[in-house]
């Protein structure tokens, strides 16, 4: 992660929040994905009982707001504003999503503001006017409006997410799988089931090209695909057991087995 956390240099400004317990739902939201500037024009009492409880340990978060007139005083420091929406027709073409939004996030330091509206009725156009931008969360069920902490919190996972990487398990140590080893993997795989009676040749090709795309979305590590020639090379073994109490059917196990040199060692 860099220097400066992208929702820390993210604003919250709340115009005219009418419910305590949205304030202090508000404060934890932030409190979570790590923003901490809370601005709140004309708002309730930000420190109602409600609000604190719903808070719960981003308290500090609520005490440490600012309050505010307007909306103009309190985005007049910020270097850009973006307004959010329920609505899809608002103000038509300057409505973008959320994640097209992302996409032109500014992701250097300066501090940026994201304007949320009242319970009741949003934004005026005046207020939507102040911002350069206009967003709305899409919605795919019947309710368009979102809780005002919870359009909140959606933005700002959004905006945290442009920073994490997403697959954070994988450490340097255990750097993904190159295709060779995927490909040594595979072949191993074939020479295993093929023994096995599973892949009857008709569908060999067919089949093979799932485990493919299987492995190809798995996005395997290294040390991933060393476990798994463990274990075809543990089966070949057994396989291999079992063949010479049954037949004496010869098997080219000596080839697999050295294909995964470094079975026994995860
Ligand atoms: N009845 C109001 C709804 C306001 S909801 C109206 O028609 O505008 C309160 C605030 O939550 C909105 O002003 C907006 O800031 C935010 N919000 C709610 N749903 C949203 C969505 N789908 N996308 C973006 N912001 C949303």
């Amino acid at each position: 992660m860099g220097d400066h956390i992208l929702s820390a240099s993210t604003a919250i400004i709340l115009v005219e929040p009418s419910h305590p317990g949205n304030i202090g739902a508000v404060a934890r939201a932030m409190g979570n994905m790590g923003a901490t500037d809370l601005r709140l024009v004309n708002p309730a009492n930000p420190l109602h009982p409600e609000a604190i409880d719903r808070a719960t340990r981003a308290e500090s978060i609520l005490r440490q707001a600012r309050t505010f007139e307007n909306l103009e005083t309190a985005i007049a420091d910020l270097e850009r504003v973006y307004g959010t929406t329920a609505r899809e027709r608002a103000r038509h073409d300057r409505v973008i999503a959320l994640p097209e939004l992302m996409e032109e996030w500014p992701t250097e330091s300066g501090k940026v503001g994201l304007v949320f509206g009242r319970e009741s009725s949003g934004l005026t156009n005046q207020e939507l006017d102040l911002c350069s931008r206009l967003m709305r969360i899409p919605t795919f069920g019947k309710v368009s409006s979102l809780n005002l902490s919870h359009a909140v919190m959606v933005s700002l996972y959004e905006i945290q997410r442009l920073q994490t990487p997403i697959r954070q398990d994988i450490k340097s140590s255990d750097p993904l799988a190159d295709v060779d080893a995927i490909q040594g993997l595979l072949r191993h795989l074939k020479e295993s089931i093929q023994r096995t009676g599973f892949l009857r040749p008709h569908q060999e090709t067919e089949i093979m090209e799932r485990f493919s795309n299987f492995f190809a979305k798995a996005n395997p590590t290294a040390l991933e695909i060393r476990m798994w020639r463990g274990v075809f090379h543990r089966m070949d073994l057994k396989l291999e057991g079992l063949h010479e109490n049954s037949s004496s059917e010869t098997t080219s196990m000596v080839d697999s087995a050295q294909e995964s040199q470094a079975d026994d060692q995860i």
